[in-house]
């Protein structure tokens, strides 16, 4: 084997960051981590239950519950509903047939 040409080969593997299982691999590149594997995905597992690395989820609740709480506030009476929204600059400008 040819000295010095070849790159440094390491065998400490994949980390999943959800479950922390260690998949040993042997790869060139160091420090691999993964956010779901085959032991923790919801496919493999059988479990239903939604996989949410980037808080997509709790954003999506938290304005569902704002919205829900404005809905409630003018349903009582206590909030105006928004205005409509502005009419576009063009619209303004050449009429709605712009
Ligand atoms: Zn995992």
């Amino acid at each position: 084997m040819r000295q010095n040409i070849h790159p440094k080969v390491n065998t400490e593997g994949i980390v999943c960051t959800t479950c922390g299982t260690r998949w040993n691999i042997t790869t060139t590149r160091n420090n691999l981590r993964v956010e779901i594997c085959a032991n923790c995905h919801p496919f493999y597992t059988g479990e239903q239950r939604i996989v949410d690395t980037a808080g997509q989820v709790d954003r999506f609740m938290k304005r569902l519950s704002q919205t829900q709480n404005r809905q409630a506030e003018i349903a009582k009476g206590k909030t105006k509903p928004e205005p409509a929204p502005k009419k576009s600059l063009l619209k303004e400008l050449y009429g709605d047939d712009a």
